[in-house]
């Protein structure tokens, strides 16, 4: 199954064509942080500047960086300051740990080429590469992003790339997040959050410095109310995790502590992989539903039975269903009693 990593993806997205991924949604529906990397980068172009130039990388190992496509020795890409060599090669797309070898401790760089270079540009090209190379300081450490100073630079593309840096850390470990589309964006973006402790539960707003003088649940009162429990530990998530478990046959949440984990177990199920991509959309609407619910209790007063939220779920993840996967013909009945042949 298809697992995308956000940084994958910002990259993917900043590097626009020359990635080859036509999928990054800048469609207005998209919410929360794509439209806002949507956002920055249209207010990059704006000011053109280039993000492929601006955002470069201190090669280590080479392990993270394309050796022609990306910018990580000079101001440019490679592929721009030797031109000929470019399109002689055979690999456009390699990364830089793909193109050398340590021999007898030295490093030998090793490139494949549809025909050896033999013009004088191509020639000239080669030893100036070659040269350049020479200086450069391979190590074992990882590859890293840097955003490259520019003395040309204004107030407001700092300011476009500070808002950037807070919406992601460009060097961290990936969160890794299958964006499951059959799920609504705002129950896929809320459960993301979710995964951070990033919702404002009591607890969260109580450590962003918000006077609250009770943090616990107010729907059981057992415990704090924090992520984990609202959406999983809680008396009443926990009844209705058992009902969505004994509509779909499969435990979701026993020996699990944290939503990371719950969603894995799903994707790691023993299902077939429609049944799987079905039973992640199921868990994302049950915690959006479940986290709604919460919010209806606090602020309207409103309160719904288990049986009411099992019945909410199955509703609307079966629209969910119709509406966004390929299989529309389900019914209704089909979807209720969780069985079909996929
Ligand atoms: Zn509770």
């Amino acid at each position: 199954m298809e697992s995308n990593t956000l940084w994958a993806k910002v990259i993917e997205s900043l590097h626009g064509s020359d990635r080859k991924v036509e999928a990054f949604p800048f469609k207005k529906s998209r919410s929360g942080v794509w439209k806002n990397i949507g956002e920055i980068g249209k207010d990059f172009s704006k000011r053109n500047i280039n993000i492929n130039t601006s955002l470069c990388s201190k090669v280590g190992r080479g392990d993270k960086t394309l050796f022609w496509v990306d910018t990580w020795y000079g101001s440019e890409p490679l592929r721009t300051q030797f031109p000929c060599l470019y399109q002689l090669s055979t690999r456009k797309r390699a990364k830089v740990q793909e193109v050398y070898k340590i021999v007898n401790g030295g490093i030998l760089w090793d490139w494949t080429w549809s025909r050896a270079p033999s013009s004088g540009e191509e020639k000239a090209e080669m030893e100036s590469l070659k040269q350049n190379l020479q200086k450069y300081d391979l190590s074992v450490n990882e590859d890293v992003w840097v955003w490259k100073q520019s003395e040309k630079e204004d107030f407001s593309v700092k300011n476009v790339r500070l808002s950037l840096d807070r919406i992601i850390d460009i060097n961290s470990e990936p969160n890794q997040f299958y964006w499951n589309k059959w799920a609504t964006a705002k129950s896929t973006a809320f459960v993301w959050r979710a995964i951070d402790e990033k919702i404002p539960s009591a607890v969260a707003l109580a450590n962003r410095g918000m006077e609250i003088s009770d943090t616990s649940c107010k729907l059981c009162g057992e415990d704090n109310e924090d992520a984990v429990h609202i959406l999983m530990k809680c008396n009443f998530a926990r009844r209705v995790w058992d009902g969505v478990e004994t509509w779909t046959g499969l435990p979701m949440t026993n020996d699990v502590n944290n939503v990371k984990d719950l969603l894995k177990r799903i994707l790691d199920s023993n299902r077939s992989q429609c049944k799987r991509k079905f039973l992640h959309a199921i868990a994302i609407q049950t915690m959006w539903l479940l986290w709604k619910n919460r919010n209806d209790k606090i602020f309207s007063g409103r309160r719904r039975t288990v049986q009411m939220l099992i019945e909410e779920i199955k509703d609307t993840s079966f629209l969910g269903v119709k509406q966004r996967s390929k299989h529309r013909s389900i019914t209704k009945q089909q979807w209720w009693e969780f069985s079909f042949n996929l």
